[in-house]
């Protein structure tokens, strides 16, 4: 089929699915997929449709379904097509943020009475979402180590359980869980899996392909991949009909325009326009990292190095398995202890001490103090002298530089 109708007209927008850009490999979705030209005037970009609501043709006479933009805005559409098109799912939905994804997908699936089994190196907002909002609202949860297969195994509650939440690479230890497997261990116990996608982004892990029936992301961090925008992503596996809550997809829909969490034009814009370049940098965070984690491995004022990357990394095989490449999030420890962890972060010139990852720019924090301040006293709580990196994509050889004139003055 042209790339015009047979009468040598434009497709009409409705037919974008079936349009080759919407089906291609992972860079040619992440550069089409919900983004056809605009078909009144050709805009190559899509255009960022600042709008809270739609004239009707006539009381009811909605054009192409947009009514009010809580309930779908034209920019969020063309985001959700391109964050479902990566996924490989059957629908995406943005949010305003990580948090709130995550919130619809509890609020949408669960019930007060449930039980979900959550990982015990998770992030520490998924963490304090569990334990002071679900918790409160009645549901009941259980720390894994979702490394162990096993483990989970022992937490699930038969009859009970009705979601395992899987983080990995887990944040900050870089731990990896077997989505595969884990899928299995839920599934025979009548639960879904849900996988936090944030770590690897879509490009080095694809979820729903190994079993898992939703996918979550922050796309604060690499979908967005610019430090610019907060926003939250929900992404449905083709059909769950499970739990007898009906279609998850359809329960998601519900939630995001009853609770109303969702992401404002501008942001899914940005979001939209991050995920195009998401392969290349990909490519080139792996790239940094893998330098980085060789020369913090060789320097002889760090003790250990936490990477899947590594031969030695406990997950290596799994993350082999399941992950294209090994990402840009690296955890080490100093020699010295928590004091040497601390000063390190304050010593770097071309890193920005900040919270946060997945922007072109390299993050160091001191997970301690900063991300996981909130877990501290739980059993979510991370060592004392762990600094956290998330390699930007700047050159190799001035992020190695930088660490180590920061290690030579803070040497004792
Ligand atoms: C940042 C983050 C979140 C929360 O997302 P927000 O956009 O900050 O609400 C959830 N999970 C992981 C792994 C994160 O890094």
């Amino acid at each position: 089929m042209s790339e015009h109708g047979v009468e040598g007209r434009p497709e009409p927008a409705s037919t974008v699915g079936r349009l080759p850009g919407a089906t291609g490999g992972f860079s040619t979705r992440a550069i089409h997929a919900g983004q056809q030209p605009d078909p009144l005037t050709g805009a190559v970009a899509p255009p960022i449709y600042q709008t809270s609501t739609y004239k009707q043709d006539g009381v009811g006479g909605l054009r192409s379904g947009y009514e009010y933009s809580r309930s779908a805005n034209p920019t969020r559409a063309a985001l959700e097509e391109c964050l479902a098109a990566l996924e490989g799912g059957g629908r995406g939905f943005a949010f305003a943020s990580g948090l709130a994804a995550q919130d619809a997908v509890l609020r949408s699936l669960l019930r007060p009475g449930d039980h979900v089994v959550v990982p015990s190196d998770a992030y520490g907002g998924t963490f304090r979402q569990f334990a002071r909002v679900a918790g409160p609202w009645g549901l009941d949860h259980t720390v894994a180590d979702l490394s162990d297969v096993d483990a989970v195994r022992r937490a699930v509650r038969p009859g009970r359980t009705r979601m395992v939440w899987v983080e990995t690479p887990t944040n900050p230890l870089l731990g990896i869980a077997d989505i595969a497997a884990l899928g299995e261990v839920a599934h025979r116990a009548g639960a879904l899996l849900v996988v936090d996608n944030t770590f690897a982004s879509p490009y080095l892990q694809q979820p729903l392909a190994l079993g898992a029936d939703i996918v979550t992301h922050s796309t604060t961090k690499f979908c967005g991949g610019h430090s610019d925008v907060v926003g939250g992503a929900v992404v449905t596996a083709a059909r769950v009909d499970v739990l007898g809550y009906g279609d998850a997809a359809e329960q998601v829909a519900f939630c995001q325009n009853a609770i109303g969490a969702v992401a404002g034009p501008f942001d899914a814009w940005l979001v939209l326009r991050g995920l195009r370049t998401l392969a290349v940098r990909m490519e080139r965070h792996c790239d940094n990292a893998e330098q980085v984690v060789a020369h913090l491995s060789r320097h002889g004022q760090v003790a250990a190095v936490h990477y899947p990357g590594l031969g030695d990394h406990p997950g290596h095989e799994v993350a082999r398995r399941q992950m294209r490449r090994y990402g840009a999030m690296v955890a080490f420890q100093p020699l010295g202890g928590k004091r040497r962890a601390v000063d390190l972060c304050g010593a770097v010139r071309t890193w920005t001490l900040a919270e946060s990852l997945g922007g072109v720019e390299s993050l160091i924090e001191h997970p301690g103090l900063m991300t996981h301040a909130s877990v501290a006293g739980t059993a979510l709580q991370v060592p004392d002298d762990l600094v956290r990196l998330s390699v930007g994509i700047e050159d190799a050889e001035d992020l190695i530089a930088d660490l180590d004139q920061a290690l030579e003055r803070t040497a004792s």
